[in-house]
């Protein structure tokens, strides 16, 4: 008995004293078992990953929906589950919800579609992905809306690119070996093009400063608009948008479409923007860096700089 709880004591004292790197991947790996098992169904983890990143991402960020604390994010809505006409939620007779048009399904073989049981969820979501021509299909279908679809994509595509879940990596956006400074700017009023809120921190620094991409992602957009400039955007897997403004130029074939890890050259600090394509000089080089949140309804800017203080430290 003595050695038992010995053994727990110092077991519990290992556990705690492990890293938080240690514990996320534990989590990570639990995670990755419900994704992996329908594989052989022609339903790589990968997207079941991305559709449980996204339900994870939103449901902090929403009042209408619930935020689920277990390890696994996705909650197929009664309507789906069920199907829009079933009249009895405790039924979870898998041929009543079939039969009232839900997806739900019993896929552990306990003989209930329960739509709280992790195997049943994936199983019936990976079900619901075969069913479409496509994956992105299978996306419109059920999201409805394009820009959920766009972000669903691309987490996807970044964890088969990178080949795991792992991708909490954050870096500064400039190269710390090159003198810089900011403050935060948040909120403050912008003249040029109108009367605008300064959606973002600017970071100031030397013309060809390198600018650095500050987080796993796709390359979303990249050009020039005539507020920012040559801009770069980047998208991530937690549903944020990266922005990066007046740079003098871009890596050298650098485009839209790529996927870039934490820490890769994006470009160059500048004065570019407020203006026709070009434009430059018309205040003193530096990064504006912003940073935009999407929580499946709508997409909207929240204040960087706590997060450049974060990376800069790490
Ligand atoms: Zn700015």
């Amino acid at each position: 008995m003595k050695t038992i709880l010995a053994a727990t004591i110092s077991f519990l004292l290992f556990y705690s004293a492990a890293s938080a790197q240690d514990q996320r991947a534990t989590l990570l790996n639990e995670r990755l078992i419900y994704y992996s098992a329908y594989h052989h169904q022609g339903v790589p983890w990968y997207y079941l990953a991305a559709v449980d990143q996204f339900e994870r991402n939103i449901q902090p960020l929403r009042q209408d929906i619930e935020k689920k604390e277990s390890p696994l994010a996705l909650t197929i809505p009664d309507e789906r589950w069920f199907g829009p006409l079933h009249p009895d939620t405790s039924n979870l007779s898998p041929y009543f919800i079939k039969f009232f048009g839900g997806i739900g399904q019993d896929m552990n073989g306990d003989g209930k579609a329960d739509p709280t049981d992790p195997e049943d969820i994936f199983g019936s979501m990976a079900d619901y992905i075969n069913s479409y021509s496509s994956f992105k299909e299978a996306l419109k279908a059920y999201y409805e809306r394009k820009e959920s679809v766009s972000q669903i994509l691309t987490i996807a595509e970044l964890y088969q690119n990178f080949n795991t879940l792992d991708l909490y990596k954050h870096v500064f956006p400039l190269h710390k070996d090159y003198l810089y400074s900011y403050r935060s700017t948040w909120g403050g009023k912008r003249g040029w093009g109108g009367r605008r809120m300064h959606e973002g921190t600017d970071l100031f620094a030397g013309y060809g400063t390198p600018v650095l991409a500050t987080t796993f992602g796709k390359i979303e957009a990249l050009g020039w608009n005539d507020y920012g400039g040559w801009r770069v955007g980047l998208r991530d897997i937690h549903n944020v948008y990266h922005y990066y403004a007046h740079l003098s130029g871009f890596k050298k074939g650098l485009k839209q479409g790529d996927i870039v890890k934490a820490g890769d050259l994006l470009g160059y600090v500048g004065s570019s923007g407020y203006g026709k394509e070009g434009t430059s000089g018309k205040f003193p080089p530096h990064l504006h860096y912003g940073m935009y949140i999407d929580n499946g309804k709508n997409q909207w800017a929240y204040d960087p700089y706590p997060s450049l203080k974060r990376w800069e430290s790490s």
